[in-house]
């Protein structure tokens, strides 16, 4: 299950109101939102293969996605409560916000509220790059355990 973002990266305009939307948004409602489609897409990839526990859940989710990892290993055991993702782990990789230059394709930094970064430091072109990483939201994979690994592991137990 792979996720490839293609879009082109471009300075916010409405940087202002973006920046108040932040600092005033109740943090826990959007970590909310994103986690339940992390449950909802758990469960279901889980109910295809008939698994009977999800074990680990990997995601890769750019830094330049405005989530606070702090919240999202009791969100997603809150959201998966009763089902057979409950006690399943969280492990998040983050990746940098980066850009690659249309002119010369240096790969490099940048921050969306400093127009100072918005320039190659190669080639010193302004605003000329596509997004390279940061806007990621992916399943890197999900561990079951499935239904003949139970009854192998049971028996394990008993015998
Ligand atoms: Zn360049």
């Amino acid at each position: 299950m792979q996720n490839t973002t293609t879009a082109t990266a471009r300075p916010l305009r409405s940087i202002g109101g973006v920046r108040a939307n932040r600092a005033g948004r109740n943090p826990t409602m959007h970590e909310m939102a994103l986690m339940r489609t992390v449950v909802d897409t758990v469960l279901d990839y889980a109910g295809k293969v008939d698994a009977v526990e999800v074990k680990t859940v990997y995601l890769t989710i750019g830094l330049n996605r405005d989530v606070v990892e702090a919240y999202m290993d009791s969100m997603f055991a809150f959201l998966a409560r009763g089902t057979i993702a409950e006690h399943a782990d969280l492990v998040v990789r983050r990746t940098p916000y980066t850009v690659a230059c249309n002119q010369c394709g240096r790969i490099f930094h940048i921050d969306v509220y400093d127009a100072t970064t918005w320039v190659c430091p190669r080639c010193k072109t302004e605003r000329d790059y596509k997004l390279h990483s940061g806007m990621e939201f992916a399943f890197n994979n999900i561990e079951v355990v499935l239904p003949e690994q139970a009854e192998a592991r049971s028996q394990e137990l008993a015998g």
